[in-house]
């Protein structure tokens, strides 16, 4: 396998490892492997919300579907509104939203309107109804209106034929509007893949059991469940398994079948009961085993048959750090998602950070506003890829590259904020 980085100039306080893969190629090598599904279901568009469009949507009407007032007053013909002084106009209709008349209003006339109503043949201007003076059944409009003015034009929004929503969207509730006003009542959307995951471990309890001496409550199916459920995964929790080959290789096989993805936690570094490497080698194919990242080291990717596979590491940090910079840009792509690069930003850390050269690092970070309006970041307390509180307490992650080491507070610093990533 090739997955060693360039060589580098290392020091004795360096992190680097020569079997690790560097992230980029880590992601690309896992984009490499997946080809989007394929099967859809059409919905209609309520139950359409967050589900990634199948179809390119193109508009069939125009919209607004007519010319009408923005305004509620008094609709002229541009050319004749006055070009010095006040002019008086016959109010010699009314038009209401929803019942457009027939007749054409002529010179020296003008229609009473109403926001949202039909403009009659023969106008194309509004002016407002605070603007003009009313005498008996005669509207003295000033000189200061601009012809053309206040009327939405038809297509103005969208045009006939236009290209609304692209193959790939994920639908929001101003899509769901959108769709709405074309008449849209159904639309094509890709179905949901299917994650099934199980945790690795003979110290783990699920919740609601007591703890014995040298038991853990497994808390990454928990923080699983929640980051597929998020992002729109059918979900199939297979939970704890314990380090037990015979065990694990039964769960490989049974989840290989339902699954589009499988993703375990834990048994994948090199100690003695870690399982999980051996069985995707024994039942599938490794493709790569080590990221040169912190937190979460080790990580397998690969598969059984047509089923994906992410081996993650157990710490409860580093399953979700791996979740969000590996699995969630796999599940995107499967499910056929437009990709929309999860947004970074450059800010000052009001922390110092401890860090060595060797491998990309995620730290957890709070990002705030100080009083005078500067967006600045603060690296959480407690940066062990064991401590789940640090990424409770998280509304970012710090990003500090490959080489660089240990920064003084006030740094300017990239940082990835949590709310862009599902
Ligand atoms: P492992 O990768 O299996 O060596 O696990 C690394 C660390 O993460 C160990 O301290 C485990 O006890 C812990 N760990 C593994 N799986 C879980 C889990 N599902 N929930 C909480 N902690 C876990
Ligand atoms: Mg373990």
């Amino acid at each position: 396998m090739d997955n060693e980085h360039s060589s580098q100039q290392t020091t004795c306080m360096d992190d680097y490892d020569p079997n690790s893969l560097l992230v980029d190629e880590a992601l690309q090598r896992i984009k490499d492997n997946i080809t989007s599904i394929t099967e859809n279901e059409e919905l209609p568009i309520r139950d359409a919300l967050n589900r990634v469009l199948a179809e390119t949507i193109k508009s069939s009407i125009n919209v607004p579907p007519y010319t009408n007032s923005a305004m509620d007053g008094y609709a002229i013909r541009g050319a004749d509104s006055p070009k010095e002084g006040n002019q008086s106009f016959r109010l010699s209709a009314t038009v209401m939203a929803g019942k457009p008349i027939d007749q054409t209003i002529v010179f020296g006339e003008c229609a009473r309107i109403m926001t949202g109503a039909k403009m009659p043949d023969g106008t194309d201007t509004v002016i407002m109804q605070e603007h003009v003076s009313v005498d008996g059944n005669n509207i003295i409009i000033g000189d200061q209106h601009k012809p053309g003015q206040n009327v939405r034009h038809a297509g103005e929004d969208i045009a006939l034929g236009q290209t609304v929503l692209d193959k790939g969207k994920r639908l929001t509730p101003a899509d769901l509007g959108l769709l709405a006003s074309l008449g849209i009542a159904k639309v094509s959307v890709s179905r949901n893949v299917r994650v099934a995951f199980f945790s690795t471990g003979d110290e783990l309890v699920s919740v609601g059991k007591p703890l014995e001496e040298g038991q853990i409550y497994d808390s990454n199916r928990y923080t699983l469940y929640a980051m597929l459920q998020r992002f729109g995964a059918e979900i199939i929790d297979l939970g704890v398994i314990k380090d037990d080959k015979q065990s694990i290789e039964n769960a490989f096989v049974s989840a290989a079948q339902k699954a589009d993805v499988l993703i375990t936690t834990g048994g994948v570094s090199v100690g003695d009961a870690d399982y999980v490497k051996e069985t995707l080698e024994k039942l599938g194919n490794v493709n790569f085993w080590k990221i040169a990242m912190k937190p979460g080291r080790p990580l397998a990717f690969g598969n059984i048959n047509k089923c994906m596979f992410f081996g993650l590491p157990g710490n409860p940090v580093s399953t979700m750090v791996t979740f969000y910079q590996f699995v969630l840009p796999a599940l995107k792509k499967l499910q056929g998602v437009l990709e929309i690069p999860p947004v970074t930003l450059q800010i000052r850390c009001t922390t110092s950070l401890r860090k060595v050269a060797g491998r990309i690092e995620y730290q957890r970070g709070i990002m705030e506003q100080t009083e005078n309006g500067e967006l600045v970041v603060t690296a959480v307390r407690g940066q062990g890829s064991h401590i789940l509180s640090s990424m409770s307490k998280a509304n970012c992650f710090i990003i500090l590259p490959m080489e660089c080491e240990s920064l003084e507070s006030g740094r300017i610093v990239t940082v990835q904020p949590f709310a862009g990533l599902i």
